[in-house]
């Protein structure tokens, strides 16, 4: 039997170790230290974007976001009913509600016109909206930050699964009044676990940077007054995830290729659809992504796992969860049908072109049998 090919693995660049063996060497072991600075500043030169504080999880970075924007009982904040759930827990730990909207075909992500609609016929303002870039690829954005703007709602960009990808050359992340990243194992870059908050408002960044310290007045004997969390990313991992940003560009070139070797093995078939990349943007094509319109996806799920080749169905849409029975939505079928027919395959940068070809090939027998 071969190796076990995993959806996306990890995959340094080789300096990690090095970094660490700095780490050790200076003792800086925790909390903080040089490399959590370097991190940040490599996040920054990247995506451009003005301000950056590393945290322990991407999840952490959403809830620093929603508490800095006063996020609080009650209050309505929109989402991608298409995404991970990670992206939703947050407006839960502020007891806020999540309102749930629907995909575009032309994205997967986000539509710009059901979330213009609901804000013209809801009777509750929102206060933000989390959109979240998903398997990679930039949503309209332009569109959704216009939107936000017009109306009055802070925008939260969910990029934690879009390192590297862009929007008319701009880095998703860098267009919401924050942006998230993540690093958790599976992620196109990853630290172990691990996450950013970026952002242009500085004071905003600052507050989040308090809030993830538990909130410690710059007093020697810890005054308080407000709570905090301990949400900070130690100098161990940071120094791992500046060994992956030497490598960031190397790996979205890889998850690219990667795509365009299914798309020219499984292109014809006339029955698979791959995800879309919006004009102008530049997606990491962090897993790549299809629908099967006849085959039932989870016959070509089993018939991977027959070859030890992990695939996983599309994420399940909030909006369907028991979680969520009660909550708000603007849904109109389209992120249900994805679901009900879409697979993701492996897309590790470690893969091979043969390891592509050997899941093509395993893919186009089971449609024909
Ligand atoms: C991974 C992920 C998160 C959560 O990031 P963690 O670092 O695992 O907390 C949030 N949203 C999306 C869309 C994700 O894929």
């Amino acid at each position: 039997m071969n190796k076990r090919i995993f959806l996306s693995s990890p995959h340094m660049s080789g300096s990690e170790l090095g970094y660490i063996g700095e780490v050790f060497e200076s003792n800086y072991i925790a909390p903080l230290g040089v490399f959590v600075d370097r991190f940040e500043e490599s996040i920054k030169n990247y995506t451009g974007a003005k301000n950056a504080l590393a945290l322990n999880s991407g999840t952490a970075a959403i809830h620093l976001a929603l508490r800095v924007l006063g996020i609080g009982e009650g209050d309505d904040v929109l989402a991608s009913t298409f995404t991970f759930i990670g992206s939703i827990n947050a407006i839960l730990y502020e007891r806020a509600n999540p309102v749930f909207i629907d995909s575009d075909e032309k994205s997967w992500n986000l539509s710009p016109f059901l979330l213009e609609k609901y804000l013209k016929e809801c009777s509750k303002k929102p206060k933000a909206l989390i959109v979240t870039h998903l398997y990679g690829q930039s949503a309209d954005i332009k569109s959704i930050a216009m939107i936000c703007k017009e109306y009055g709602v802070y925008l939260v960009e969910d990029a934690a699964e879009s390192l590297g990808a862009t929007f008319d050359g701009k880095h998703t992340g860098t267009f919401g009044d924050f942006g998230i990243y993540s690093f958790n194992g599976n992620k196109i870059l990853t630290t172990s676990g691990g996450g950013m908050l970026v952002g242009s408002n500085k004071e905003w960044i600052e507050k989040a940077r308090f809030y993830s310290t538990q909130a410690r007045e710059p007093f020697v004997h810890y005054e308080h007054n407000d709570y905090g969390y301990n949400y900070r990313m130690s100098n161990v991992l940071a120094a791992i995830g500046v060994g992956q940003m030497e490598v960031i560009e190397d790996r979205v070139a890889k998850k690219r290729e990667i795509f365009e070797w299914y798309k020219e093995l499984l292109g014809d078939i006339k029955e698979i659809n791959f995800m879309p990349e919006l004009p102008n943007s530049r997606g990491n094509r962090w897993l790549t992504a299809l629908t099967f319109a006849k085959t039932d996806y989870r016959k070509v799920m089993q018939a991977l796992e027959e070859i030890n080749v992990e695939s996983r169905p599309l994420w399940k849409p909030m909006h369907m969860q028991p979680l969520f029975k009660d909550a708000k939505r603007l849904v109109d079928g389209t992120s249900e049908e994805l679901f009900s027919k879409g697979l993701c395959l492996a897309s590790s940068t470690t893969m091979s072109y043969e390891d592509v070809f050997m899941i093509s090939q395993k893919i186009k027998e089971t449609i024909k049998a």
